[in-house]
């Protein structure tokens, strides 16, 4: 893509009224525009980086044998009233229509999606499965001034899953969190994000977050670093501070952001629905849940928070907007660097490349504090002094090193994931 063609551009200055780093290089580099506290527009650029991050996810359910579904935000009030729901969670959105009709905007989708089911599953030859979505989501969140990792209105991965027993649902929640360890590996804060025991309600003994370390960070978690596993603030007495897995009692305390969670269900929302099955001899049996939730824009805000640097963002090569910057240095006369600047956009473009071009007519000082901020791995500078050598000057955006590469090397380069 040109640089000249974007509608959305940089911008000096950050928005006075965001304090979370996340936001305010989002918005600096524009990626995102806040409309109001806690609800969030995806520009071109930042909507680049929201799609990766969504079809890493989508592979890694696929694989984990999800099939993907998309459910409705407008949720019927007598689904939200048969879980008890409706007048017990303080942060749902209610809105009535002009007849008086009243409907939640979802913060979850177990109301709807366990009647979808129940018109499907009648024997034991039914389970399991997983069905999962990318939908919008809504909180009545009280205090929105997290950038994009605290929002009223957000894209979450939730996925559900439906087995005869509690043994067969344990079993697929085990295999759940070696998928998302995989998912946070994928998007670049492997590293960083705990399997965190949280506490598991009055339904299971734990159920379990993904929290990852940064300053930015609202929660506090506990930190095994024998076992790599963490136990949230809020049941660290109930483990008398220790790790749950090893009984140790050094542990590491940060502060962390919660990136995704999976609970085990049971029965809690399949027997309100009374969603069953016969069993192989014919008895009536209630379908045992689990439920496997990943925040998008958590995930994202979470990637700038641990990644950013005092220039700006840094994107791992497997979500960034684009591979290659490529960056046009010399003024309009010099019609010699904009052709190679061109010749070398088709061609990489030509190869599968992914290429955001600066085409534009700017000071070099002033495009690379901008590439520095829109933060692609990986700068291709063309100018008059490049003309004269037969290799290419590729800067590393998150190392800052700077090499002479062959096209060849180049193109392997930009081509390694
Ligand atoms: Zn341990």
């Amino acid at each position: 893509m040109k640089q000249s063609q974007l509608f959305t551009k940089t911008h000096k200055e950050a928005p006075a009224d965001d304090i979370a780093k996340n936001a305010k290089l989002l918005v600096r580099a524009g990626f995102v525009d806040k409309l109001q506290a806690g609800v969030y527009t995806y520009l071109p650029l930042g909507l680049r980086v929201l799609k990766k991050i969504e079809n890493i996810i989508r592979e890694e359910m696929n694989t984990a044998r999800g099939q993907e579904i998309l459910m409705p935000s407008l949720q019927p009030k007598e689904n939200w009233q048969t879980t008890g729901r409706w007048d017990t969670m303080d942060d749902l959105y209610k809105v009535s229509d002009a007849s008086g009709r009243e409907n939640a905007l979802g913060p979850t989708h177990e109301e709807i999606v366990v009647p979808l089911v129940k018109q499907f599953v009648s024997s034991y030859r039914d389970l399991p499965f997983a069905t999962y979505q990318f939908q919008n989501k809504f909180r009545m969140e009280l205090r929105a001034k997290s950038g994009i990792l605290r929002g009223r209105e957000f894209i979450m991965k939730d996925m559900y899953s439906f087995h005869r027993d509690e043994e067969d649902m344990i079993a697929y929640y085990e295999t759940m969190k070696g998928v998302y360890a995989r998912v946070f590996e994928r998007v670049g804060i492997g590293a960083t994000t705990f399997l965190t025991f949280a506490s598991g309600g009055s339904f299971a003994k734990y159920s379990h977050e993904f929290q990852t370390v940064t300053s930015a960070g609202e929660d506090t978690i506990y930190i095994c670093d024998k076992c790599r596993v963490a136990v949230n603030n809020e049941i660290i007495e109930e483990q008398k501070h220790a790790c749950p897995q090893c009984g140790e009692k050094n542990l590491r305390t940060e502060t962390s952001v919660e990136v995704g969670n999976i609970f085990e269900l049971k029965t809690r929302f399949s027997a309100p629905f009374d969603l069953t099955y016969k069993d192989e001899e014919g008895k009536d049996r209630t379908v045992v849940m689990g439920c496997y939730g990943i925040g998008l824009g958590r995930v994202f805000g979470t990637v700038v928070e641990v990644l950013g640097d005092d220039k700006g963002l840094v994107w791992p090569r497997s979500i960034s907007p684009f591979a290659v910057h490529l960056v046009e240095i010399g003024n309009t006369d010099d019609a010699t660097v904009h052709d190679e600047a061109q010749r070398l956009y088709d061609e990489l473009l030509n190869k599968g490349v992914e290429v955001l071009w600066d085409d534009r007519n700017l000071r070099a000082g002033e495009k690379f504090a901008e590439s520095d901020l829109i933060g692609i791995p990986l700068r291709i500078v063309v100018s008059s002094k490049t003309l004269s050598s037969d290799t290419f000057e590729v800067k590393d955006r998150a190392t800052g090193e700077v090499s002479m590469l062959s096209w060849e090397e180049l193109l392997a380069v930009c081509k390694k994931q």
